[in-house]
């Protein structure tokens, strides 16, 4: 199989760019920049290996979950900050999962976060930088033709299994998945994972010291952002490697 050789960008978003491979169609390259951003890139900061660090991440749980039966864009790592992945149409949908109180939840109702909910919460929000991403209700999906009714199931059903799966194999590591966001994409009738798994999109707490391992060290200025960046890296890749 010869090397895909990178041609057109044909994405460039907060944190990736995406681009097309000579002579396929099908698939593009994914690559991850060192840049962060927070609050629809009002804030914006960048550290070296923050890319690697988060395809590295990615990689391992994207295949966690598609060896629970989620299929994904992901095909396999290019480069330490770069992977094939197959094209497809983005659902203008984000899909966030939270099992505890936290972030816009706790903003939005005046709680403190870190409270457990009774079951996983399925929110969508519109995905649209100008807009700032606001949420959706679901009769406003279907009316403006965002996504169908069986997508949304199908969504809906995909997101809680890498909810189960993400979750499970964080809380094997002492940490706890607080929630997450995740987006999808169309190839022909199906629908697939096209989204990174990493902690620029997802809160993750080391159990029993509520200890940050995400963005929320970025968003809100708490300090070693790049050595807790890393230290999830390692501690991801021993527990796949033991596995
Ligand atoms: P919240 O609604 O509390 O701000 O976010 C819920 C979860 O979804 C958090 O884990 C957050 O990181 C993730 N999330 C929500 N919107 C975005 C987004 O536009 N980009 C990224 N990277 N993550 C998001």
């Amino acid at each position: 199989m010869s090397e895909p050789t990178r041609s057109r960008a044909i994405y460039e978003g907060k944190a990736k760019i995406l681009y097309e491979i000579e002579g396929d169609p099908e698939h593009l390259i994914l690559y991850f920049k060192d840049d962060a951003t927070a609050f629809n890139a009002k804030k914006r900061g960048s550290w070296e290996r923050k890319g690697v660090v988060n395809s590295k991440i990615s990689a391992a749980l994207t295949t966690l979950v598609q060896k629970a039966g989620v299929p994904t864009h992901f095909v396999r790592n290019l480069s330490e900050r770069e992977q094939l992945v197959r094209r497809v149409e983005i659902v203008p949908v984000e899909v966030v999962v939270r099992n505890r109180i936290a972030g816009s939840l706790a903003r939005r109702l005046g709680m403190e976060e870190g409270g457990e909910l009774s079951h996983p919460f399925v929110e969508h929000y519109y995905k649209s930088d100008s807009l700032d991403d606001p949420m959706l209700l679901r009769q406003w999906i279907l009316e403006f033709g965002f996504a169908t009714e069986s997508e949304l199931v199908q969504m809906r059903e995909y997101a809680l299994t890498i909810n189960r799966v993400v979750g499970d194999f964080f809380d094997s590591l002492g940490i706890v998945l607080i929630d997450f966001k995740v987006e999808f994409g169309r190839i022909g009738d199906s629908i697939v994972l096209a989204d990174e798994i990493t902690p620029d999109g997802s809160r993750l707490w080391e159990k029993g010291t509520n200890r940050k391992l995400d963005k929320d060290r970025f968003r809100r200025d708490l300090g070693d952002v790049a050595e807790t960046y890393e230290e999830l890296l390692q501690r991801v890749e021993a527990a796949i490697q033991q596995s």
